[in-house]
């Protein structure tokens, strides 16, 4: 009978252990994390703390109402920017890990305090709720190669989180272009004419989604073309801005 009963304790332990498998710490393999993130490796995200109340560009010192040079000389087609982390070490790498090698347990915890920061943000009161999210849309040659539009991928599930509709195929990229780093400003901007197209009614207070944003012309380009299909208040929800 002793017998019998230590080897129903060990198949329990086993189990047990199987169900915290699923819910180690991506960072530190700890067992104990929430949406696949412990508590220290959680505190330990680069917060986007002081930032572009218009782009979120992240800023050296704090200010309320600060804009970045870029946005008071050229004032952005959209309204605000909702990113809560900055684009540097261990954000950096979980993206990298989530888009390039699909290891979706590494944008989990990402896209779940995503969810919780806009929620906040709504629940005071200090924006608009969208009408509809927007994904960045990714040319199809590379959805192929890739495999998936992380874009899509966080605004579905951001989605279900706040209870909004995401218009996966309201724009298109029609026009794939060269990587935008190492390009002055109005390169930038010439690189990427013409590569959007609004394909469906678009209503009046729309959020676009991306994983990254980093220079801010390509949202600059899409808001544009979502404001002549009508949007008159753009936000752009992102995981992490890069520092510049
Ligand atoms: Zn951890
Ligand atoms: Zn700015």
């Amino acid at each position: 009978m002793i017998k019998r009963l230590s080897w129903l304790s060990t198949l329990k332990s086993v189990k047990v252990n199987r169900e915290n498998a699923t819910g180690l710490c991506v960072g530190c393999l700890s067992p104990n994390a929430i949406n696949g993130l412990c508590g220290p490796c959680h505190a330990d995200l680069p917060v986007n703390r002081w930032h572009c109340r218009c782009c979120a560009l992240p800023l050296a010192h704090s200010g309320d109402g600060h804009l970045c040079g870029d946005c008071l000389k050229s004032p952005p087609p959209f309204d605000h920017s909702l990113i809560p982390w900055r684009y540097q070490y261990p954000i950096d790498n979980m993206i990298s890990r989530y888009k390039y090698s699909r290891q979706h347990k590494f944008a989990r915890p990402l896209i779940a305090g995503l969810s919780d920061h806009l929620g906040h943000a709504l629940q005071n009161d200090d924006y608009a709720k969208p009408h509809l999210l927007i994904p960045s849309p990714m040319h199809p040659a590379r959805r192929r190669t890739r495999g998936f539009n992380q874009a899509r991928d966080i605004a579905e599930q951001v989605s279900k989180a706040l209870n909004i509709p995401v218009g996966a195929g309201v724009v298109r990229r029609v026009r794939r272009v060269q990587a935008q780093r190492g390009l002055g400003r109005e390169a930038r901007l010439a690189n990427l004419e013409a590569v959007f197209e609004v394909c469906a009614e678009v209503p009046e207070r729309v959020a676009i989604v991306d994983d990254v944003v980093t220079t801010g012309a390509t949202m600059r380009v899409l808001a544009r073309a979502l404001r002549d299909a009508g949007a008159q208040d753009i936000q752009i929800w992102a995981l992490a801005r890069t520092p510049g």
